[in-house]
């Protein structure tokens, strides 16, 4: 409480990742250090997505065949992404 960066994680609400789902922002890195912008789910195998990206159109790859849970990593990017002055970062999808 009175932490505005908790606030905005507690209203944030994350869902499974499926096709047509988007993942917004830089998602972590996972997409590569060049992948900035908001994706959407095209494609997804159990340690895999093939995302395309909504501005411009890249397509782009991520894996996790160690641990296999980049679904999950990835879960979190379900929801806008907020810079720490609140300034929404998405694509409005
Ligand atoms: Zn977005």
């Amino acid at each position: 409480m009175g932490d505005p960066v908790a606030v905005v994680e507690e209203i944030m609400e994350t869902k499974p990742i499926a096709v047509g789902t988007i993942l917004h922002g830089f998602c972590g890195g996972w997409f590569g250090r060049e992948s900035y912008g908001c994706k959407r789910v095209e494609a997804l195998g159990a340690d895999w997505i093939v995302a395309r990206e909504v501005k411009g159109g890249q397509v782009v790859f991520a894996s996790d065949e160690k641990d296999k849970k980049v679904l999950l990593w990835l879960e979190e990017w379900t929801a806008p992404v907020f810079y720490g002055d609140g300034t929404l970062l998405c694509c409005d999808q």
